[in-house]
């Protein structure tokens, strides 16, 4: 059993970050500034979109997308609970409601069969999340959304670097919403991206994360800006810092290696459990890229004599971090009481939620960090298999 606890996730920061933070620092230029703008070019590179606008959350992000298509209150949007609070939360935000629909239960991604029947005359956006980073069916999504004239919000939070048949995820849809939360596969700290092919989306958006101030604001106290602006809507403040931004280029640039090495770890895991009956490991796709963002294992209950919190717990006592991903949406007592959801009305999300345990995948693991996850896991099921 290993010595000291392995975290479940750590962001992977060396020399390439402090350099370019203090770069920054001593500039003097520590809000929205040159890095920023360097940030979003080579996201959007990368990505293959032609609009990025960096903001300080993939929650930002989101809000800023549902403003952007004009979101009302009362409007419908279609999403899929198994996912993280944000994701339904934004909709709320505009005093929308939040149609959940269920997911496929090989891929834990929205089921586009059932986004059709969820369709009224009221929906106004579908949000699919590309759960762990396996990308959802966006060609199936995009058929219903075409077919009723409705725009497509990606929650791409875990989604960096996916790949969709041939493409990567940041340029399919009408907007795409990235994260760089703490744990995510790159990180600003807090950090997130709007990527979209449409200008229209991309300006509104630039203005309402700052303002709603209608030009370049953070061009306003140099020399080849002026003092005059104007605000053509009560905006936010969602811009992000050229801190962030800093630190966000060096992800940049070693996210290829990092992927790399998160890929090797599933493998790893893929390779040590999939003969293991009391598991099932996760979906992959042949023609997709999977970001693996998470490693999201999930337990065979009936041929286990234990449920999935004492899976956790015999977890933490061999020193693992573990942690579920994630508590659908529709049985929080906030959609519960709001809509009046019960477990069973999701019933693939919620059976799923059950038996699942996310291992720790993070670049940093060594490969003894991973072996001692593979030895706690055989040990666990060894010992409460039925
Ligand atoms: C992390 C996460 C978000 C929110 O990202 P922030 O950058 O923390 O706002 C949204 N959706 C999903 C699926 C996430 O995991």
């Amino acid at each position: 059993m290993r010595q000291q606890f392995l975290p479940f996730a750590l962001p992977d920061l060396d020399g390439e970050e402090f350099r370019e933070i203090e770069e920054t620092l001593r500039s003097g230029w520590v809000t929205t500034g040159p890095k920023t703008k360097k940030f979003e070019a080579e996201f959007g590179a990368v990505v293959g979109a032609k609009h990025a606008i960096a903001v300080n959350s993939c929650t930002a992000a989101m809000h800023l997308a549902l403003d952007a298509i004009g979101l009302k209150r009362g409007d419908e949007v279609i999403t899929t609970p198994y996912t993280f609070a944000a994701t339904a939360e934004v909709i709320r935000y505009f005093d929308a409601r939040p149609v959940f629909v269920d997911v496929e239960p090989r891929t834990l991604n929205i089921n586009p069969a059932l986004i059709e029947r969820a369709v009224t005359g009221r929906t106004k956006a579908v949000m699919p999340v590309h759960i762990a980073g396996l990308p959802a069916d966006i060609d199936a999504v995009h058929a219903v959304a075409a077919h009723h004239g409705i725009p497509v919000i990606e929650d791409a939070a875990h989604a960096f670097p996916s790949i969709y048949k041939g493409r990567m995820i940041g340029a399919l849809s009408e907007i795409t919403c990235f994260s760089f939360y703490a744990t995510k596969t790159i990180t600003t700290g807090e950090g997130g991206m709007i990527c979209t092919e449409n200008e229209a989306l991309a300006e509104r958006c630039r203005i309402m994360a700052l303002h709603g101030i209608s030009k370049d604001a953070w061009k306003r106290y140099t020399a080849e800006g002026s003092w005059y602006y104007e605000i053509i809507a009560p905006g936010y403040k969602y811009n992000m810092t050229d801190v962030a931004a800093a630190m966000g280029l060096a992800q940049l640039r070693k996210a290829g290696r990092m992927y790399e090495r998160r890929k090797a770890i599933a493998l790893k895991y893929n390779e040590a459990f999939s003969s293991v009956g009391e598991t099932q490991v996760p979906a992959d796709s042949g023609d997709a890229q999977h970001a693996w963002h998470l490693y999201m294992l999930r337990l065979n209950l009936d041929r286990l004599r234990i449920d999935r919190a004492r899976f956790m717990e015999e977890l933490k006592n061999r020193n693992i971090g573990a942690s579920v991903h994630f508590i659908p949406l529709h049985i929080h007592p906030y959609y519960r009481e709001t809509f009046g959801y019960r477990e069973s009305d999701l019933p693939v999300a919620h059976r799923e939620y059950m038996r699942e345990v996310s291992l720790p995948i993070f670049s940093r693991m060594s490969d003894e960090d991973v072996e001692s996850v593979v030895d706690a896991v055989t040990a666990i099921v060894a010992e409460h298999r039925r």
